[in-house]
């Protein structure tokens, strides 16, 4: 007999691999927001066009924030996956 059941170590391990995915997605999602803007970013990396800062790539892709659809979007390089700098839509004006 042991002190603990079976089934209840099998909740807490699945507890806690949620919890660490949770914990992954908060901080690059934290990161994602954290990143400068266009202009931020060539000032701070001394470029007038944007190319990757660390493999100095000029193939970017861009992605939404949280979701695809997201009209916030983050620009990443598209070689080495590094998160270059965000560019959020114009507010609309009517
Ligand atoms: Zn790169």
């Amino acid at each position: 007999m042991s002190s603990i059941p079976f089934p209840i170590l099998f909740i807490l391990a699945v507890f806690f691999t949620f919890w660490l995915i949770l914990r992954k997605f908060h901080r690059l999602e934290q990161k994602k927001r954290a990143l400068p803007d266009l202009n931020a970013y060539l000032y701070a990396n001394n470029q007038t066009e944007a190319r990757c800062k660390a493999c100095d790539s000029a193939e970017l892709k861009e992605e939404g924030l949280t979701h695809g659809k997201d009209e916030r979007r983050i620009i990443a390089c598209a070689s080495c996956n590094t998160l270059l700098y965000r560019f959020d839509p114009p507010e609309q004006e009517d």
